[in-house]
């Protein structure tokens, strides 16, 4: 999934090339591709796209008064669509512009999750789909960190990848910012405390400034393969800073990687909620 790094590149490459044009029309292709009612897309339309702005994983279009709020969800991308073909592979959703450009939404995949949120833009933050969302993981302050590990306490893995409790993060940063603070991705957040919060802070603000960079340098958004890192999908292969394996605990929809040496004080990691199901 497109994470922080992936998604405020890609706003960034969006705002390049589309800021300025106006909404010509929106149109849904599959029938749960617009999530809201209220007000209409037709609100924005003949008016220029201000900037693609990010907040988590959303990307947000900003059309003066109203913004669509984008998420990619899984396989989800929001490309420049040069065929506007009437039936696009995966096609979920198209932004006409006046100019005869169009952005395509589209999902690989069967799951269709990705969407589109029409909303006003003033006081967006503070309606669905945004308004759920924790402090910014690239701009919160070792204080607010500190203070979401004692409101959430869970397993750090988990925490950084909950949207409520810190936004822009998924399954691949929570593997690399472990990794990074050399904590244990089941370490619990109620006892990491100030001295945690600021190991936490150095490896996200690193792993983030990490992916971005790389990000920057391409004409589009990367598939996971090609980011960097040390840990994430690298399970048995040499850890970059000590040369012991890489190890892993898979779940259905992710998989935990991390160094012991690096992470954990030598001990391999079992999950006890399931591990009990899988003999
Ligand atoms: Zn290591």
């Amino acid at each position: 999934m497109p994470e922080l790094p992936e998604v405020q590149a890609h706003a960034e490459r969006l705002t390049e090339s589309f800021a300025g044009d106006a909404l010509k029309r929106f149109v849904p292709i599959t029938f749960t591709a617009l999530k809201t009612a209220v007000p209409a897309p037709d609100a924005a339309y003949g008016t220029p796209l201000d900037d693609v702005g990010r907040r988590g994983k959303y990307l947000l279009l900003e059309f003066g008064p109203t913004t669509f709020v984008v998420h990619l969800m899984q396989g989800g991308r929001l490309l420049v669509d040069e065929k506007q073909s009437a039936k696009p592979r995966g096609g979920q959703a198209r932004f006409l512009f006046e100019d005869g450009r169009a952005l395509l939404l589209t999902e690989a995949g069967t799951e269709r999750r990705a969407g589109v949120w029409c909303v006003r833009t003033e006081g967006r933050l503070d309606a669905p789909p945004l308004d759920h969302l924790g402090p910014e993981a690239d701009t919160i302050d070792a204080a607010t960190l500190a203070a979401r590990f004692a409101e959430f306490p869970m397993r750090l893995h988990g925490f950084l990848r909950d949207q409520k409790a810190i936004a822009g993060i998924g399954r691949r940063l929570a593997n690399e910012i472990c990794h990074r603070a050399k904590l244990s991705p089941f370490a619990n957040t109620g006892k990491l405390g100030a001295d945690g919060a600021e190991a936490v802070l150095a490896a996200m603000r690193d792993a983030i400034a990490e992916g971005l960079a790389y990000e920057r340098t391409r004409p589009d958004m990367s598939s996971s393969a090609d980011r960097p890192g040390s840990v994430h999908k690298r399970t048995g292969e040499p850890c970059p800073v000590c040369g012991d394996a890489i190890r892993e605990v898979a779940y259905s929809s992710y998989t935990v990687s991390y160094c012991p040496t690096c992470q954990t004080g030598g001990k391999v990691l079992a999950d006890n909620t399931t591990s009990k199901f899988l003999k």
